[in-house]
C-alpha cells in the first residue's frame, strides 16, 4: 500500500491515514495525501505505467490511495485515459504553435468527476462502507452515481433543485436516491455532510474527502505520458487552462505532477492557469488580490459547473497555482457560450463550464499573459449533452424548411 500519510495542506498538522476520514481535525483544512514512494522513489519503476496496456486511471495504481478494486469489465475501467486532440484549425485560428486539448467527455458519466468518483469507491470498497453520500452541482453526482451502480451500490444525491435537467436524469437513471435540495450547492454540501455524520455513510464531497483529489491527479498523470512523455520533448514549458470552481480539479491534476517531480519522472511543475466566470470568481479575487484567504461570493454563471460561492478547495487551488507560476483569469458568460461553438467547429461538444477554460486560453493571448509559441493544454472537462440548453443559446437556430429541393437551395444559397 504506497499511501503513507495525510497532512493538512494548511496547517501542515500530519496524520496516520486510520485517524483521520475526512478534513483536517484540527483546522478543517483539506489533506493531501503523501506516499511511501516520495521517501523511495525506487519503489514504482517508471517501465511499469508506461508499459501498462491498462487503459484506464488504473495504469496509475501504484501511485493511487486505493488499490484497483477489480470490476474489471464496468464503467469503474473505462474511467480517465482520455484522448488528447491537436486541433489544427484552432491551433492554426489562434496563431498558436502546440495546441491540445483533453477530452474529458470520453469518461463514463461524462464529466471529468468519474476520476474522483472512482477512487472514493475504491476507497469505500476497501473500507467495506456500503452507502456512499455526495452533494453535487450535478456531474459530481453523476459520476458517483455511476460508479456505484457499476459496482452494484448504493449512492445517496443531493443537488440543487436548479442541477440541469439531463444530469438530473442521470442520476436518476443510474438508480441513485436523489434529493433536489431547495437551496444552493453550498446548503446541499452542508446538508450531506449532516447526514453522513448522522447515519455513517461515506461522504465524497469535494474538498472534503481526500481521495477525490487522489482520483483527479490521474488526469495530471495522463498529460505527463500523454503530452510530456510522447509528444513534446522539445516543449516542456507546458501551460495548463482549467475551469476552477471549488478548485479541486486543479488542485488534482497539480498533484500529479507533484508526485511526478517527487518521483524524479518530471524536472519542473508545468505552468497551471485556473479560469472562473466572471460571476463566480472567489479564487481569482483572492489571486488578484494577493490574499491568503477566500472570500465567499454570490455566484452567477451559466456554467453552472463552476458555480460556487465559497470553493471548498479554494485554498489549495490558490496555492497550486501560485507554485506553479501560474495565474487565475476570469471570463464572462458571453465568452464562455462563444466557445461552444468554437470547439463544436472542431468536434468537440462540450458543456459551460468546459468551455470556460477554452475561452481562457483565448483571454490569456489577447491579454498577453500567454505568448502563442508557448504550448497549452486545455482540459475540456465535461460533455454538451450535459446542458442542452446551453448549446442551443450559444448557436443560431436551425431554419425550418418545405420539403423540396427548391426551398433546400433558397435556406442554403446554393
Ligand atoms: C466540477 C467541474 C468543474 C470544476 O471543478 P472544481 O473542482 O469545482 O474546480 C469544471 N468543469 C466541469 C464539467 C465540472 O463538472
Ligand atoms: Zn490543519
Amino acid at each position: 500500500m504506497p499511501l503513507s500519510y495525510f497532512q493538512c495542506s494548511e496547517c501542515g498538522k500530519r496524520f496516520d491515514p486510520g485517524q483521520v476520514t475526512y478534513n483536517c481535525p484540527a483546522c478543517g483544512g483539506n489533506l493531501d495525501s503523501h506516499f511511501t514512494f516520495e521517501e523511495n522513489p525506487n519503489e514504482v519503476r517508471i517501465s511499469a505505467i508506461l508499459e501498462s496496456r491498462e487503459p484506464s486511471i488504473w495504469r496509475y495504481a501504484p501511485l493511487l490511495a486505493a488499490p484497483d478494486p477489480g470490476f474489471a469489465a464496468t464503467p469503474l475501467h473505462q474511467v480517465g485515459w482520455t484522448p488528447v486532440y491537436q486541433p489544427e484549425t484552432l491551433r492554426k485560428s489562434l496563431g498558436m504553435r502546440e495546441l491540445w486539448i483533453k477530452d474529458e467527455s470520453r469518461n463514463p458519466s461524462a464529466s471529468f468527476k468519474d476520476r474522483a468518483s472512482a477512487l472514493v469507491i475504491a476507497r469505500a470498497v476497501e473500507a467495506d462502507i456500503p452507502t456512499i453520500i455526495a452533494a453535487s452541482t450535478g456531474n459530481a453526482g453523476a459520476a458517483m452515481a455511476c460508479m456505484a451502480a457499476s459496482i452494484g451500490r448504493q449512492a445517496v444525491i443531493l443537488a440543487p433543485r436548479s442541477a440541469p435537467p439531463a444530469k438530473v436524469a442521470q442520476l436518476l437513471t443510474f438508480g441513485a436516491r436523489v434529493l433536489l435540495v431547495d437551496g444552493s450547492y453550498d446548503q446541499a454540501f452542508e446538508l450531506s455532510i449532516e447526514a453522513s455524520r448522522e447515519l455513517g455513510w461515506y461522504n465524497r464531497n469535494t474538498g472534503y474527502n481526500p481521495y477525490t483529489v487522489e482520483g483527479k491527479k490521474t488526469a495530471g498523470l495522463e498529460i505527463w505520458e500523454q503530452v510530456l512523455q510522447l509528444r513534446a520533448k522539445d516543449a516542456p514549458n507546458l501551460t495548463i487552462f482549467i475551469p476552477v470552481g471549488d478548485g479541486n480539479i486543479l488542485s488534482g491534476v497539480a498533484k500529479g505532477f507533484a508526485d511526478l517531480l517527487a518521483l524524479g519522472w518530471i524536472e519542473k511543475l508545468p505552468r497551471l492557469v485556473g479560469v472562473q466566470a466572471e460571476g463566480s470568481a472567489a479564487i481569482y479575487n483572492a489571486f488578484k488580490a494577493g490574499a491568503n484567504a477566500i472570500q465567499p461570493v454570490n455566484a452567477k454563471t451559466a456554467a453552472d459547473s463552476i458555480s460556487v460561492d465559497l470553493p471548498r478547495d479554494g485554498l489549495r487551488a490558490l496555492n497550486r497555482v501560485r507554485q506553479s507560476g501560474g495565474y487565475y483569469l476570469t471570463v464572462s458568460d458571453e465568452e464562455i457560450l462563444a466557445a461552444i461553438p468554437t470547439l463544436g467547429s472542431a468536434g468537440l461538444f462540450v458543456e459551460p463550464a468546459a468551455a470556460a477554460a477554452f475561452a481562457g486560453l483565448r483571454t490569456a493571448l489577447r491579454q498577453g499573459l500567454h505568448s502563442p509559441d508557448e504550448p497549452a493544454l486545455v482540459l475540456c472537462t465535461g460533455s454538451g449533452l450535459k446542458d442542452i440548453n446551453a448549446a442551443m443559446r450559444a448557436v443560431e437556430p436551425a431554419p425550418i424548411i418545405e420539403p423540396t429541393l427548391t426551398h433546400l437551395k433558397e435556406a442554403l444559397h446554393v
